[in-house]
């Protein structure tokens, strides 16, 4: 009993502990099954209190790539309720114009990005929506279906790395979604993790396409 008490102590103080925090947090927020306004307000309360210092990301999970962003699960609710993602962006690096199908909160740590809107019309076209919003350490965005689910998104510096911190209402990495390429219509895609070792838990594709 006393180790338990001594490991969670010791926890309390670890570097990661505004992450824990964070996701306890989150969690009994949706204990009370709030409706999404809710979860978008509070949420994004929460997630700019985690953004706010750039103290707690793991080295290993900052880490770019050099040719495309990055995407580390920091956390995964066991019943995909939600989940965290440290979105890790080498120097001019982009997202294609995609979708989420689910809500979404996007907090800037380090560095800056640019969220493009583009509107998805009834005919599968998509075109661009008012002015790209640039998104500063500390700041919040979101993202759902009923509030504009298609964007494109940039890192802001062509000189050095971004990251920002995405939660999401679902295991985003096992959810089947879409980009719009140029020349029209959409894709469907699984975005998986980029630290995942177990590619195919995430991939659900055969089993949505079973009869
Ligand atoms: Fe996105």
């Amino acid at each position: 009993m006393a180790s338990a008490v001594a490991y969670f102590s010791a926890m309390s103080t670890s570097p990661i502990s505004p992450l824990r925090d964070f996701v306890v947090a989150f969690g009994h927020l949706l204990d009370s099954q709030p409706d999404e306004p809710r979860i978008l307000q509070e949420g994004a309360a929460l997630l700019r209190a985690l953004v706010a210092n750039d103290t707690w990301l793991p080295e290993d999970y900052a880490q770019p790539h050099p040719t495309h962003y990055q995407q580390y699960l920091l956390h995964a609710d066991s019943t995909e309720r939600f989940s965290v993602v440290s979105f890790v962006w080498g120097p001019g690096q982009a997202t294609p114009v995609h979708d989420h199908t689910v809500w979404g909160l996007i907090g800037m740590l380090r560095g800056a990005e640019i969220a493009q809107p583009w509107r998805l019309h009834e005919d599968g076209r998509t075109t661009l929506v008012g002015e790209g919003v640039r998104l500063e350490p500390g700041q919040v965005e979101a993202v759902s279906p009923r509030i504009g689910d298609v964007h494109k998104v940039h890192n802001l510096h062509d000189d050095k790395v971004s990251i920002s911190i995405h939660v999401y209402g679902a295991n985003i990495g096992a959810v089947q979604r879409h980009t719009y390429p140029t020349e029209g219509g959409r894709k469907t895609f699984i975005s998986g993790y980029s630290n995942s070792t177990l590619p195919n838990l995430w991939d659900r594709s055969n089993e949505l396409n079973k009869p």
